[in-house]
């Protein structure tokens, strides 16, 4: 019996096949690729096609119910992405249990922002780079655009620096979130659909069912959270007052503050990252403070890293 010959797959169908595998198990990684700047077009195609499914609303109509339903999946998961991802995972703002740690990295994995481990990876390197050539999402270095939404569609945003997260890589369950990241967000995305369809069986009088429930739901409230929680890398380092002189161009501002429950004090969170809360001052509004809190009275949170008196002084637009 001889071997059969071995053709190595033409280089464009194999990046095809890595490029497919990938949108559900990340581990299929292609070494080679990983430090290219270009964009993965067929790798980003699931992050085009949900924008998309947002023209969904043409269709399935509206109901006060998938409103409800779209805005608190908007808040718990933007709740989950600033308290946990951002941190809880990136900065240990916070101690808390194991259960309650895999519970939260799984409601932000909901959002399509992929698993903890790559989340917090990159961010300790924007904190290790603001603003320089290293860092993946300047809108100083780069355009505003690549910083917002250009810099994770390439294999070198793709990629996970695990060296950068090495105290949380040794939490499998926290690997297992990041390796089928995309699974997660489907799991949520069937569970709505389910719900509007039981809806429109048990309450035809609330007007809606599966297709309104998962377009309103998911897609529309996926996307919304999504471009909210980018704009700390965009705008966030570009519009706004600066209040401490930091070595970035990071700045305070109300507006983003309030679109993503207190990230908007980023001028602060640069200046000392490592508190659990970014508005400083008590009319600094940070509504993901005020959550952990609450998350703290109910024994689910300890230890939350309060902001040095002296690291306060020193700024514009603080008392005296
Ligand atoms: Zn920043
Ligand atoms: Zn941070």
């Amino acid at each position: 019996m001889t071997d059969l010959p071995t053709s190595p797959l033409p280089s464009r169908r194999r990046r095809a096949l890595v490029a497919l595998r990938r949108w559900f198990d990340t581990a299929s990684s292609d070494p080679a690729a990983e430090l290219s700047d270009e964009i993965d077009w067929l790798r980003v195609l699931p992050f085009l096609a949900l924008h998309l499914a947002c023209l969904g609303v043409f269709w399935v109509g509206v109901s006060p119910v998938a409103l409800a339903v779209a805005a608190g999946l908007y808040a718990l998961r933007m709740f989950a992405i600033t308290g946990f991802y951002h941190r809880y995972f990136s900065h240990k703002a916070f101690r808390t249990s194991r259960p309650v740690q895999f519970l939260f990295a799984l409601i932000g994995a909901t959002s399509v922002q992929r698993g903890p481990l790559w989340w917090a990876a990159h961010h300790r390197n924007h904190h290790r780079h603001s603003d320089t050539e290293a860092d993946l999402h300047s809108p100083v270095t780069r355009s505003l655009g690549w910083a917002h939404m250009g810099w994770f569609l390439t294999p070198r945003g793709f990629a996970t620096d695990w060296d950068a997260i090495r105290d949380l890589a040794r939490y499998p369950e926290l690997r297992w979130i990041d390796r089928f990241d995309t699974l997660i967000p489907i799991g949520l995305a069937v569970g709505l659909y389910a719900l509007g369809a039981w809806l429109e069986r048990s309450h035809p009088e609330l007007g809606t069912d599966g297709p309104q429930m998962l377009v309103w739901g998911f897609f529309v409230s996926t996307v919304v959270l999504f471009h909210a929680t980018v704009t700390i890398n965009s705008l966030a380092h570009r519009y706004g007052s600066r209040r401490f002189p930091t070595r970035d161009n990071s700045r305070n501002n109300l507006w983003l503050a309030l679109l993503t429950f207190g990230e908007g004090w980023h001028n602060n969170h640069h200046h000392y990252p490592g508190s659990a809360r970014q508005g400083f001052y008590w009319w600094e509004v940070d509504l993901t403070y005020y959550g952990l809190r609450l998350l703290a009275m109910l024994g689910l949170i300890r230890d939350l890293k309060p902001v040095p008196a002296n690291l306060r002084r020193g700024g514009r637009g603080g008392p005296p």
